[in-house]
């Protein structure tokens, strides 16, 4: 992209704008306070304070999050709609209607600034905005910004975004160049620092940073163009095709300082020493000729994959990655076995303890025949029942294979050479987390890690997230499976939901109900209905069925028990939260009804109905929504009704929702991203990965003279990934 450099040439307009400052002459620095910069007193440094904003950098890292086009602005408008307008207007009245208990209204008329007395007309209103009223007046021009609605037969905004521009004279100059005739930028502020004065602040302040001498952080072959340049034009464009570059180099910025800290992570763990931890096989073959069905294609192909990972002599980090009901206990367990049978230990950790157990049972079920010595390791007392006759079966021998929760990290008796460690659910896990298993153990190398989740994550996401790890996809699921039809019905249908669901009782099935909440929080609303108040209801409305209630805060022993009893078909209906959420596998569990069903996401949602439909008999998913639910919340759970395909479902969920949700923010391990979209910069995201590789792949060290410079924004990178995660 050529650059001229009059672009940094400070016309005579900017002198006038900085000359009644004496210190403008020394040069700021983006490292600098703000306390360093002119005029700026203590109050504002302290307003900046509150956008986080402490340095010149982090002033001009503050990027605007929108932009008003008012080279040109439109007519008033017309006519109702979606999309927010701006104007500009001349107040032309004024007026203030009071209501019971101090209630107010404020409206403005506008004005077009023709000056025609036929100019059209529009109103804008705030609601109980004391500061509003006090500010706007009679005879200001105004740029107002929003969604225009019907009144009668009036357009109106309420309460628009709005800026009063100044009248006098020699407000002019800067009104042009920094607030008005442009495309503006609109800023994050705060309480005592207004839109403009920001604005004016960022201005001036990139008026006095020697912008053509920023380094960039870029490798050249990537985009040779300087940051100044983008910073200047991510504030001020000219025009579009400025933001547009301005942005892109930007958002650019962010990712390859992104991909640089996990390509370092893998450079790091491939420089690893590792060891062979397959063993021949003899062990895995006679584990699948026990199996009372054949693995699915996709299975043996994640076996193969991770069989030749177990054997090469660097540490394995592998995502296993699968819809629910796919299989991947199975293949984490075949994983396991051949590292017991190369004399390896192996451990699992899960997200709960009842998740764990489930896998223990499991496990121990497919096992014993062989012989193979397993441990639970949840810190409960349950713990030793569950274990204890068993351990007596292998008096005393050393475990193989651990199963457990974090208990796993805090074993006072350690495996003594931990050969692999699995990772159950790595969406409820931090990066951490998982660093901390692989190191548990007594071993010298480096264990092989596997890390297994059902969130299906968009390939953007993953090269993101997961952008460290080797992937296996589960991508099919078991013949033999029932299908699942769900039905999204509002609140008025429940009764009719109910009836069925006991319908399913009476034929011999199980079901889940599931609420979003444990009690009723005064956030969410009086309406929703906690587990624990509708208990009793469906208690009685589903007798002599069985029922239990089984949330976060029921003790682990009585959980337990309530586990054991469901499985075994005594209790017939769960009255559950979210606990349910992940891995629990009871096949003759055939409906699920989850109320309020607006208050989850898709992708959560679709987690909790992997639930059902994993025995042959058809299952039924019902989704009722509460009454404050919107339109488009039912409309977004329809996605639900035409899918089971995961990867579709998430991808949905994550441009309804953001990244953030669908990984749970301190979980995903990402620094916060500024500017960039994980979506819609997809292709940004790729090259940015491209080069961070090829960097680390020609210096793994990072000892080359021209690479230090990328060590520094390693070490940011690292300080921001580090304060997220713990
Ligand atoms: P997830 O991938 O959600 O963790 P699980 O590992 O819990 O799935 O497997 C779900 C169910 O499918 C379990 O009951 C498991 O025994 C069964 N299963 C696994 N693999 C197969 C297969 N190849 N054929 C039939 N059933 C299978
Ligand atoms: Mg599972």
């Amino acid at each position: 992209m050529p650059i001229s450099a009059s672009k940094f040439e400070p016309s005579a307009i900017v002198e006038m704008l900085t000359a009644s400052d004496p210190a403008s002459a020394a040069p700021l620095t983006l490292d600098q306070p703000l306390t360093d910069v002119p005029g700026l007193g203590a109050v504002r440094a302290k307003a900046c304070a509150r956008l986080e904003i402490f340095t010149v950098g982090d002033l001009l890292a503050h990027f605007p999050r929108r932009y008003e086009d008012r080279r040109q602005f439109e007519n008033f408008p017309t006519q109702p709609g979606e999309r927010p307008v701006c104007v500009c207007g001349v107040v032309v009245g004024t007026q203030t209607k009071r209501f019971g208990r101090g209630r107010t209204l404020f409206e403005a008329t506008l004005q077009e600034p023709s000056g025609h007395a036929l100019a059209a007309r529009l109103v804008v209103r705030w609601f109980n905005l004391f500061y509003v009223q006090k500010t706007v007046a009679h005879g200001q021009r105004l740029v107002v910004y929003g969604k225009p609605k019907a009144r009668g037969r009036d357009i109106v905004i309420d309460h628009p975004e709005f800026e009063i521009l100044e009248g006098n004279p020699e407000a002019e100059e800067e009104e042009r160049l920094v607030h008005l005739r442009r495309i503006t930028p609109i800023y994050a502020t705060t309480e005592g620092l207004s839109q403009r004065v920001l604005r004016r602040l960022i201005y001036q302040t990139l008026q006095r940073v020697e912008l053509d001498k920023l380094d960039t952080p870029l490798p050249r072959t990537l985009d040779p163009w300087p940051r100044g340049v983008a910073l200047q034009w991510i504030h001020f464009p000219a025009d579009e095709s400025e933001l547009r570059a301005a942005r892109q180099h930007l958002v650019l910025t962010e990712f390859f300082a992104l991909q640089l800290v996990i390509a370092a992570r893998r450079a790091q763990s491939t420089a690893q020493l590792g060891e062979n931890h397959a063993g021949h096989g003899a062990l895995l073959e006679k584990f699948l000729a026990s199996l009372p069905f054949p693995l699915t294609a996709a299975q043996a192909r994640a076996i193969t994959e991770i069989r030749a990972d177990l054997a090469a002599p660097r540490p394995m980090n592998r995502l296993l990655q699968g819809d629910v009901g796919a299989g991947k206990t199975l293949v984490a367990l075949a994983a396991m076995l051949l590292c017991v049978e190369a004399g390896f230990q192996a451990a699992l950790m899960a997200p709960t303890q009842i998740l764990a157990e489930q896998h223990f049972l499991v496990f121990r079920r497919w096992l014993e025949p062989l012989g193979v010595r397993l441990a639970l390791r949840t810190g409960a007392r349950r713990e030793e029942t569950l274990g204890g006759d068993f351990a007596e079966f292998f008096q005393g021998a050393p475990p193989q294979i651990y199963v457990g929760t974090h208990a796993l990290l805090f074993d006072k008796n350690p495996p003594p050479r931990l050969g692999l460690a699995v990772i159950d659910e790595q969406h409820k896990f931090g990066v951490l987390q998982r660093a901390a298993l692989a190191q548990s153990g007594g071993q010298r190398a480096a264990p092989d890690v596997l890390v297994m989740t059902a969130t299906p994550i968009p390939r953007t996401l993953a090269i993101t997230v997961y952008g460290d790890l080797d992937v296996s996809v589960l991508d099919e699921l078991p013949v033999g499976r029932g299908k699942v039809i769900t039905g999204v019905r509002p609140e008025s249908k429940l009764p009719d939901a109910a009836a069925f669901l006991r319908a399913q009782l009476d034929a011999g099935r199980q079901a889940y109900i599931v609420y979003p909440l444990v009690e009723e929080s005064d956030k969410l609303g009086p309406a929703t209905k906690a587990a624990t108040a509708r208990f009793e209801h469906w208690r009685t409305l589903l007798a002599p069925h069985r029922t239990a209630l089984l949330h976060g805060r029921v003790p682990p022993d009585e959980k337990d028990a309530i586990m054991q009893q469901f499985r075994a078909g005594d209790i017939r209906a769960l009255v559950a939260t979210t606990v349910i959420e992940v891995g629990i596998d009871v096949k003759n569990a055939s409906v699920m009804l989850i109320e309020n069903a607006e208050r989850f996401g898709l992708a959560q949602l679709h987690q909790l109905r992997g639930r059902i439909g994993r025995g042959e008999h058809k299952s039924y998913c019902v989704l009722i929504t509460g009454e404050e639910a919107t339109p488009e919340a039912m409309e977004k759970l329809r996605v639900l009704e035409e899918t089971s395909d995961g990867f579709k479902i998430a991808e949905a969920d994550l441009r309804l929702r953001g990244p953030g949700d669908l990984l749970g923010t301190a979980q995903s391990g990402l620094p916060p991203l500024k500017l960039g979209n994980l979506i819609d910069d997809a292709e940004l995201m790729k090259t940015a990965r491209a080069a961070a590789r090829e960097i680390f792949a020609r210096d793994p060290e990072l000892a080359a003279a021209e690479n230090q410079r990328f060590r520094r924004y390693l070490v940011e990178s690292r300080k921001l990934l580090l304060a997220q995660v713990s």
